[in-house]
C-alpha cells in the first residue's frame, strides 16, 4: 500500500481514537454472560447496530441457545473473502469483590481497558468492525469482501458453532478465516497462530462391590481402586509414550518449513523449568524441544483420580467405585472419535472391559498449512504495525474448535492476537491493553488490503 494512504488510514484512526473508545464502552457496557443467558439478546442486537453503523449488512441468527451475530460485505463474485470469526459472550465477573472497578463498568488506568469481556473478545471483534470505518472512511471501499460470524456460546464450549458452519457451509466459504483472540507474547511481539490441539475427554469408571465394604475383606472381595490403576498404568509409561495401539498412527509429521518455524520461537527453558519449580522436561518421542513437544505431541493426561478415603487419619476402607478423568490432547490428524474408540480397544485387550468409559468434548484437531500464500503478508501487516517482528506458532497446546474452519469448511484459520499476556481473562480485572487495541485496528487496515492481492482470483 502506498505511503500516502497509510498516513491516511492512521490518522483517521488517531483522529477517531476517543469516539472509538465510547463505542467500544457502550459494548463493554452490555453484560452477555452466556452460561446464565444474561443480555445475550440485547449484547447480539447492539453488536449488529454497531456493525450496520459502519456499513456492514447484519443479521442476527438464532441457534438452539444464543444468537449467532452474521455480517456480510458483498463486493461480487470476483473478490476475494475473508471470514472474521469472534464471540461476544464473556465468563462471569464473580468474585465480584476482586474487580477494583465494576466488570461492566469499563474503566482505563495505567493505559489498559478494564472491564469483564475486554481483551476476551469484544475489544477484539470491535477492531474489526472499526478497521472496516477506517478502511472506507479513508479510502472510500473496503479492499475485498466480508463476511463476520460472531457467536455467543464460545465460553461455554461453542455447542452451536459446529451444526451452524454445517448448516451454513455455502453462506460462511471464504478464502480464509481470520480472528483475534488469546494474547501476544510477553516480550511484545505481536504472534499468528496456526493451529490449536483438539481434545477428548474420558471418564473411567471402575466398580467393585455392591457398597464400600471393611479392608479385612480385601483377601477376596476386588478393589476398583487397584483395576482402576492398572487400566491407568497401562495407558502410559514413564517414557511418556502414550501405549494406546494405534495412537500415534495418524499424527501428520510436521514439514520442514514447520520445524524451522518453531525453532525460531523464543524460548527461555531454564526459565520456564524454574517457573514450574521442576528440574526437567519430559521426553518426546520424536526429539525433545519445549515448543517442538507442545506443538507436535499429543498428550494423555490424568486430570483427576478419586476413589476410597482420601481425608485425615485413617479409614480401612475398601472402595466399590474408582473414577479417573483423563484427557487426551490430539494434533492433525487425529480424530476424537477414533482415538476414543481405539482407547476402549486397548482397555479390552488388556483385560480392563469391565472399565466404563464415557467420552466427551471432542474437539477436532486443526493446522493451517505453514506455506499458505496469505502467511508473508500478516507477517509484514504486523510487523509495520506493532514495529515488532511476529513470532509464527505452527500450533499451541490449547486446544479448541478451528476445525469447523479448517475441516468443516475447509479454508486456512489465522489467529491474529492483539490483547496482551496480563491481559487477566476468566478472572477479575480482566484487561485489554490500549495499545493493543489500536495496534489490531492498525493491523487490520494493513492486513486487507494487501490480502486483496495476495488472494485475488
Ligand atoms: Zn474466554
Amino acid at each position: 500500500m502506498n505511503i500516502e494512504l497509510q498516513g491516511k488510514l492512521d490518522s483517521y484512526i488517531e483522529a477517531n481514537r476517543e469516539r472509538f473508545l465510547e463505542e467500544l464502552f457502550t459494548f463493554l457496557r452490555q453484560p452477555s454472560i452466556s452460561t446464565r443467558n444474561e443480555g445475550m439478546h440485547e449484547c447480539a442486537e447492539l453488536l449488529a447496530s454497531l456493525m450496520r453503523d459502519v456499513g456492514i449488512e447484519t443479521r442476527v441468527m438464532e441457534t438452539p441457545r444464543h444468537p449467532i451475530v452474521y455480517g456480510e460485505i458483498d463486493k461480487g463474485p470476483d473478490a476475494p473473502v475473508v471470514l472474521v470469526y469472534g464471540h461476544y459472550d464473556v465468563q462471569p465477573p464473580e468474585p465480584l469483590e476482586l474487580w477494583t472497578s465494576p466488570p461492566f463498568a469499563p474503566e482505563i488506568r495505567d493505559r489498559k481497558i478494564y472491564g469483564r469481556g475486554t481483551s476476551d473478545n469484544k475489544a477484539q471483534i470491535f477492531i474489526y468492525v472499526k478497521t472496516i470505518e477506517a478502511l472506507r472512511a479513508a479510502t472510500g471501499d473496503v479492499p475485498l469482501s466480508f463476511k463476520f460470524l460472531f457467536e455467543g456460546e464460545e465460553e461455554i464450549g461453542s455447542p452451536s458453532l459446529a451444526p451452524f458452519v454445517e448448516a451454513n457451509r455455502d453462506l460462511l466459504k471464504a478464502d480464509l478465516t481470520y480472528y483475534s483472540d488469546s494474547h501476544i507474547h510477553e516480550s511484545g511481539r505481536p504472534m499468528i497462530i496456526l493451529g490449536l490441539k483438539g481434545m477428548v475427554y474420558a471418564e473411567l469408571t471402575a466398580r467393585g462391590a455392591r457398597i464400600d465394604q471393611h479392608s479385612m475383606r480385601a483377601t477376596g472381595v476386588p478393589n476398583p481402586a487397584w483395576r482402576l490403576v492398572w487400566a491407568l498404568n497401562s495407558l502410559k509409561g514413564p517414557d511418556n509414550r502414550v501405549a494406546i495401539e494405534g495412537f500415534y498412527d495418524d499424527v501428520r509429521p510436521l514439514t520442514n518449513m514447520e520445524r524451522e518455524t518453531i525453532a525460531k520461537i523464543p524460548v527461555d527453558e531454564q526459565g520456564l523449568l524454574d517457573f514450574f519449580g521442576i528440574d526437567k522436561f519430559l521426553p518426546g518421542r520424536i526429539e525433545d524441544g519445549y515448543y517442538f513437544n507442545l506443538i507436535s505431541e499429543p498428550t494423555c493426561n490424568i486430570a483427576g483420580i478419586v476413589s476410597g478415603y482420601t481425608g485425615e487419619g485413617s479409614k480401612t476402607v475398601l472402595p466399590s467405585v474408582a473414577k479417573a478423568k483423563i484427557d487426551i490432547r490430539l494434533v492433525p490428524d487425529q480424530r476424537p472419535e477414533d482415538i476414543l474408540e481405539k482407547l476402549k480397544q486397548h482397555l479390552e485387550e488388556k483385560g480392563f472391559g469391565d472399565i466404563e468409559v464415557e467420552g466427551f468434548n471432542f474437539l477436532t484437531p486443526s493446522r493451517t498449512p505453514i506455506d499458505h500464500p496469505a502467511l508473508p503478508v500478516i507477517v509484514e501487516a504486523l510487523e509495520e504495525a506493532y514495529g515488532r517482528e511476529p513470532i509464527v506458532y505452527p500450533g499451541i497446546g490449547g486446544a479448541g474448535p478451528n476445525y469447523v474452519f479448517t475441516d468443516i469448511l475447509r479454508q486456512a484459520c489465522f489467529v491474529v492476537p492483539h490483547a496482551t499476556h496480563d491481559q487477566a481473562n476468566h478472572a477479575p480485572d480482566e484487561s485489554m491493553d490500549l495499545d493493543g487495541f489500536f495496534n489490531g485496528i492498525r493491523t487490520g487496515v494493513r492486513v486487507f488490503p494487501r490480502l486483496a492481492k495476495t488472494l485475488r482470483r
